[in-house]
């Protein structure tokens, strides 16, 4: 496989860092692109046939922050059972500070779940972030 770094690396470089951002944030939903994604990795991929994995390999190398760039590691998260809503503030300043801080209670939202905690993704500098947002 070839190294997730310089992937992220090249295709940050040939895509430029605002659509870079985009195509991490966006993600693979249900393990597919989105057709915008498609058509800019065929780009990158017949410039760079050297990083052309298949699409499981750019998921896993894609597992970053869009913000701050480092790797998700794997954490648990209380859930609530029930439905929750968050102050639309809070909501703004996680979007654009702590995307994957990760450290928000996780409501079921009426849906059936056995358990008090669930598997979440989360990124470190976005956990530093956050606690510098809590302390302002
Ligand atoms: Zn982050």
């Amino acid at each position: 496989m070839a190294d997730a770094v310089a992937l992220r690396q090249a295709l940050a470089a040939f895509l430029g860092d605002t659509q870079y951002r985009k195509f991490v944030a966006r993600g693979m939903y249900r393990g597919r692109m989105a057709y915008w994604q498609e058509q800019e990795w065929t780009r990158f991929t017949t410039a760079h046939p050297e990083f052309a994995v298949d699409l499981n390999e750019l998921a896993a190398a894609l597992l970053v922050c869009h913000l701050h760039g480092d790797e998700l590691k794997p954490d648990t998260a209380e859930v609530f059972h029930g439905c929750m809503d968050l102050a639309r503030w809070y909501v703004e300043a996680r979007s654009r500070l702590f995307p994957y801080a990760a450290q928000d209670v996780i409501s079921t939202e009426g849906r059936p779940f056995e358990g008090d905690r669930i598997g979440v993704l989360f990124c470190p500098a976005c956990r530093v972030a956050r606690a510098g947002w809590r302390r302002r």
